[in-house]
């Protein structure tokens, strides 16, 4: 599905120097590594304030924390996504209120939105499903009629740009994630909160040391939420790559868009992910298929691994059934969840390697109709 080893082979020889190097330096966290990489990554990113982090959920965390969004309050968010996207909103005591999903992007339906703001919602927190933006135009509208902060979920979205601009510009707060399986993949977790507003990026970065300005003195209650030096350090090394990486991505999901096109399959059987938007970055090539599940075990038999995002919506989680969403209730999210599956995507994948999978897939579903 991804071969990280092989991605970060090319650049090994620097990332084994740098990596010596903040051994040697004594500097384990934050630090010149981190405020380095913030300096690097933001200017990359087309953002103000980027504020490095532990992880892609506790950017979220911060986010939410930095709003001030807790106990009575309600956030609209989508429920097909991660499962940190909602789980953050409900750890900050929070509800989170879910607002179906477009059947196209698998994105959040912004003409819904509005039907789902209430007294008691404090933002909107959407997430750039797969890489590709919501629709932020039509989002800023509503969450501007309704003076709502918007929290962008950016974790799959590096480098995505949409009509609107950039990603993790485009809201209050970004949150973006280094995981390995990430466009931009660290060597452990990490992640980054980005800010336009330089007090809340402030407010950010205090809450991402416990609270704590000047030292030991606490007007809030944070968390320890930083980044480590060494993989802020293996960062910088695999940032200016980025780029490039991303149009391998796009090259692959252009091999993928033309061979299924061509095969003339009927689109239940298989259907190619939509571009909506120019500036989707494939963090996966997400297919539908009305035989999903026995198209995924005939690949898995051919030695060809794939992935399920996400096999269960979030308001249909045994954790939320509280909330009181039925099944049914969100019916796309729902069909969705049944009709999914990642083909493989990554960088280095080879053009044979993708060929086979291409021809494993359409020979499957050819064969079934
Ligand atoms: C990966 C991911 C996260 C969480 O990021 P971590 O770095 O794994 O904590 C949050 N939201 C979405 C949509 C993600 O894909």
């Amino acid at each position: 599905m991804l071969d990280v080893v092989a991605q970060n082979e090319p650049l090994i020889d620097r990332l084994i120097e740098r990596a010596s190097e903040v051994i040697r330096s004594g500097r384990y966290i934050l630090g010149p590594e981190v405020e380095a990489f913030e300096r690097e990554v933001a200017e990359h990113l087309g953002v103000d304030h980027a504020i490095g982090v532990s992880s892609g959920t506790d950017a979220l965390l911060v986010s939410l924390m930095g709003l001030g969004i807790g106990p009575g309050d309600e956030v609209v968010t989508t429920p097909f996504s991660f499962f940190a996207t909602a789980g953050c909103i409900a750890r900050v005591g929070a509800t989170p209120v879910f607002v179906d999903i477009r059947p196209d992007t698998f994105n959040i339906d912004v003409a819904q939105v509005a039907s789902a703001i209430t007294g008691r919602t404090r933002a909107v927190l959407p997430v750039h499903l797969f890489g590709q933006a919501c629709d932020m135009k039509a989002l800023w509208e509503v969450a501007c009629q309704h003076d709502l902060p918007i929290i962008e979920d950016a974790a799959q979205a590096i480098g995505t740009t949409s009509p609107a601009g950039p990603v993790g510009k485009l809201g209050v707060y970004g949150c973006f994630s280094f995981f390995p399986s990430k466009n931009l993949g660290g060597f452990g977790d990490a992640g980054l909160v980005t800010a336009s507003d330089e007090a809340l990026a402030e407010k950010a970065r205090v809450l991402r040391a416990h609270g704590s300005k000047p030292k030991y003195h606490h007007g809030v209650v944070g968390g320890n939420f930083r980044l480590d030096a060494l993989q802020a350090a293996l960062l910088r090394v695999k940032l200016p790559a980025l780029d490039g990486w991303t149009a391998q991505r796009r090259k692959n999901a252009a091999r993928y868009d033309e061979a299924f096109a061509n095969a003339g399959l009927p689109p239940d059987l298989l259907q190619s992910p939509t571009r909506r938007f120019e500036g989707h970055i494939y963090n996966q090539y997400v297919i539908r298929s009305s035989r999903r599940d026995e198209l995924q075990a005939h690949l898995r038999e051919k030695g060809i691994a794939t992935a399920i995002y996400y096999p269960v919506p979030l308001h249909r989680q045994a954790c939320f059934q509280h909330l009181g969403y039925e099944t049914g209730s969100l019916p796309e999210a729902e069909r969705a969840s049944t009709e999914v599956l990642a083909l493989p995507i990554f960088a280095g994948l080879g053009e044979a390697q993708q060929g086979r999978i291409i021809e494993t897939v359409v020979g499957f579903l050819g064969g079934s109709r």
